[in-house]
């Protein structure tokens, strides 16, 4: 049998998926697009190419999901499975849960489809350019098999394990990112008290052992800019906030500081309302000192 993948079926086109199937129709890839959103994949065969459906697995050699949890995978998969060929692969590309994902490939594994977990990291500007991290779990052939498309997407492929390993991994990511986030924008808070200037803090951080990827990338941009338009949703990071807490409850890991930054970015969701992006979670911060980071002081 031919092992190479040449049909992709590609379900879920949202903020990440429109991109990253983008940069796999510009790879020469056969890319057959499906969303829950009605229009959303004819929408993009138009502009870009590949073809939509509503069932993206038809003769499609792979299938990718992109769904924002677990939950609609699971609902994604049970759709699509009557069409599923036998020697397919399903790549799990959402930051889903370790253990529905392991439970998903073990019922497929049945149909004799195999799965693989590659969540990203890098959000909507490295998905545009095929600059994405991709942290991975499965087999090794299945992985083998599943590379070349990976490539057409991210620049940093990483073997974590077992099916599950990278969605782990990927949540644990989040969870450093998460605490990073929101101790910066709790510095900026007290700077801006004391009458520092916040976007010089940031230049100063940024070249000083302070610095990570939210003082590089989302301080300036989407919390003093007041753009709050990352494209990443709070929802979303307070899903896998709590999938990284559920690995921690699952290894018996005593994580007090992990879950004090779970709570928080809960707590700011449920302050701020649905629909928001993670980085308005800086206003949450301001509500709790009653301030503005901007503010500036004497
Ligand atoms: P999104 O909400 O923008 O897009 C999800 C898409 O899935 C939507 O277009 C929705 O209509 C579609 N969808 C939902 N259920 C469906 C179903 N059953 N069948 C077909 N389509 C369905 O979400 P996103 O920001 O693209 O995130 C997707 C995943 O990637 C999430 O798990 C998220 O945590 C992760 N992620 C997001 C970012 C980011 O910066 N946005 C970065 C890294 C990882």
């Amino acid at each position: 049998m031919d092992a190479t993948i040449g049909r992709i079926g590609f379900i879920g086109i949202g903020s990440m998926g429109w991109p990253m199937a983008r940069r796999l129709v510009e790879a020469g890839f056969s890319v057959t697009v499906q969303d829950a959103v009605p229009g959303r994949a004819a929408d993009f065969a138009r502009r870009h190419g590949g073809t939509a459906s509503e069932n993206a697995a038809q003769g499609a050699e792979a299938v990718i999901t992109m769904l924002p949890t677990s939950r609609d995978v699971a609902a994604a998969l049970a759709a699509i499975r009557p069409a599923l060929q036998r020697g397919a692969v399903v790549i799990e590309m959402s930051s889903g849960e370790p253990s529905a994902t392991r439970a998903l490939a073990a019922d497929l594994s049945a149909l004799g489809v195999a799965m693989v977990d590659a969540p990203v990291s890098g959000g909507v500007a490295r998905a545009e350019t095929g600059e994405l991290a991709i942290m991975t779990g499965g087999e090794a052939a299945a992985l083998d098999r599943v590379d070349p498309l990976l490539r057409a997407m991210g620049t940093t492929i990483t073997r974590c394990g077992d099916i599950g390993a990278g969605q782990a991994m990927k949540a644990l990511n989040n969870l450093v990112s998460a605490a990073g986030f929101l101790v910066s924008v709790e510095a900026l808070l007290i700077g801006s008290r004391f009458g520092l200037d916040p976007a010089v803090m940031v230049d100063v951080l940024n070249a000083s052992t302070g610095m990570n990827n939210s003082t590089q990338r989302k301080l300036k941009q989407f919390v003093l800019s007041r753009k709050f338009n990352s494209g990443f949703g709070l929802d979303l990071m307070v899903k896998d906030l709590s999938i990284a807490m559920q690995v921690g409850r699952e290894t018996s890991t005593p994580a007090p500081l992990a879950a004090q930054t779970r709570e928080l970015w809960a707590a700011a969701a449920a302050l701020l309302g649905p629909g928001q992006d993670h980085t308005a979670a800086a206003r949450f911060s301001e509500a709790l000192a009653a301030g503005q980071i901007s503010e500036q002081k004497g």
